[in-house]
């Protein structure tokens, strides 16, 4: 019986999968992995060892591309005649001519909206000669379209869960409509039923993600589909410790939405909120909401209802025409609002953009010092804001250990993104335990155990 199993493996090719990119294009290479197994192939994590290479590319901007490239590269160059590499996601969807083109060593490009299609690929692959582009124009395949989970572990204790896909915004500056297609959202039983299973996994933290959270539900015709959702979720997992929401486009963080988030505990006190600019002129080049007064009514509403929530944005520097003064009316906002954590990105242009059409008319030189300049700012506000909390008690997520150290993240941590807690010596993981601030640095703190553990 073992020899013929063992026999049976060999004869099974292996894939390996490289995810780049976000936390959607991870749940998608889950998927993908998921369906490859089902289709009899198995999951190698040494490139060398697999018939089947896959990368599933981040073309969302230049920086991302470059990585994209640097690994399918790498990929190619080591390649044995027998073994198949494929650039999938949304670099494949978007330029997969281009790809082809530019590396050799490539079989295949499919789509981020077609990766369902995977293993029929792989079957034409195998008895045919050529290299095969596969995209398709329609909306991204949701996950229970091909019944695999829609969530992707960031740790043990940790997973992203999807809750929608594309994007029905039109930002001057960003790909991701032309590369995703509209908004489609997840029903939200099967988002229920995956977070179940991520708790019967032991996951403790779920972190919501989109393109665009605040607008789940709409192309359902649901009215507040996103407070709707978080009900339903704190009703379906009471036991769930911590509910993390990410991306949600300012405009539409309804009374409603504040509410639940302000009611149930689970509901991390954690908001991103990318507002791109501050200058309503700027936000008006960019199609994006300009009414800077009902941002600041937002922001302090969320400050009314939970007084503990860390703020977290994303700002654009250099986007075409911004001038000296709007730039300086972004620093001045980032001094009022004092966010708990700003992300800063330059401007590059986008093909297919409108804003691409528009004179990229702010030197590099201009967008480094104007991206320093922001960091520098809001690195003095992190750190005063870190600081803040030494000598107070937080609830901490023990992720990791190693070299003498344990690592964990606090609410005001999202993975992949934001600092850590860092506590001496290893302890036990998998926990959430109380954790007492001792030391505080511009991004990461130091602590140790707390009284209640
Ligand atoms: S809301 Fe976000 S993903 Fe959608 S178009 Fe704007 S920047 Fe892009």
């Amino acid at each position: 019986m073992n020899t013929k199993l063992t026999y049976g493996a060999k004869l099974r090719p292996h894939f390996y999968i490289e995810s780049l990119g976000c936390s959607k294009n991870t749940v998608d290479s889950t998927g993908i992995a998921v369906l490859l197994q089902r289709h009899g192939y198995l999951p190698t994590t040494e490139p060398e060892q697999a018939e089947v290479l896959i990368v599933n590319t981040c073309g969302f901007i230049a920086a991302a591309r470059a990585e994209s490239l640097e690994i399918l590269s790498e990929l190619s160059a080591a390649r044995r005649p027998e073994q198949k590499i494929i650039a999938a996601g949304c670099w494949a969807q978007r330029e997969p001519d281009y790809l082809l083109e530019l590396l050799p060593g490539l079989d295949a490009a499919i789509g981020t909206r077609s990766w369902p299609a995977l293993p029929a690929l792989l079957d034409l692959l195998r008895t045919r000669q050529e290299r095969l582009i596969y995209t398709e124009d329609g909306p991204m395949v949701l996950p229970e379209a091909v019944g695999v989970p829609g969530y992707a572990f960031n740790s043990e204790v940790s997973a992203f869960l999807k809750i929608a896909d594309g994007c029905s915004r039109r930002c001057a500056f960003c790909a991701i409509p032309l590369i995703k297609g509209p908004q489609v959202s997840r029903s939200i039983e099967a988002i229920v039923a995956d977070a179940q299973q991520l708790q019967e996994q032991g996951v403790l933290e779920i972190n919501l993600v989109a393109q665009d959270t605040t607008y789940y539900g709409h192309d359902l015709g649901m009215q507040d589909g996103l407070a709707v959702l978080l009900e339903r979720l704190v009703t379906a997992l009471p036991e769930l410790p911590w509910i993390r929401l990410l991306y949600a486009y300012p405009g539409y963080l309804t009374p409603r939405l504040l509410a639940v988030l302000a009611a149930h505990p689970q509901l991390l006190s954690y908001i991103d909120i990318p507002l791109q600019h501050a200058h309503p002129a700027v936000l008006r080049r960019m199609r994006r909401p300009d009414d800077m007064a009902e941002v600041r009514r937002t922001l302090a509403e969320l400050r009314r209802l939970l007084p503990e929530v860390c703020l977290r944005t994303t700002f654009v520097v250099g986007f075409p025409g911004e001038t000296d003064e709007e730039f300086e009316t972004l620093l001045q906002f980032v001094d009022e609002i004092q966010f708990d954590r700003v992300g800063v990105f330059t401007y590059s242009a986008e093909a297919g953009t409108p804003a691409a059409d528009y004179p990229d008319d702010i030197p590099k030189q201009v967008k480094d010092e104007r991206l320093e300049a922001l960091m520098l700012k809001q690195q003095a506000i992190s750190l005063a804001k870190n600081q803040a909390l030494i000598g107070k008690e937080l609830s901490v997520l023990l992720e990791g250990a190693g070299d003498g150290f344990t690592v964990g993240r606090s609410y005001r941590d999202a993975p992949e993104i934001d600092g850590l807690v860092l506590l001496p010596g290893e302890l036990p993981l998998k926990r959430i335990v109380q954790v007492r601030i001792t030391e505080a640095l511009v991004y990461d703190l130091e602590g140790v155990l707390g009284g209640d553990n």
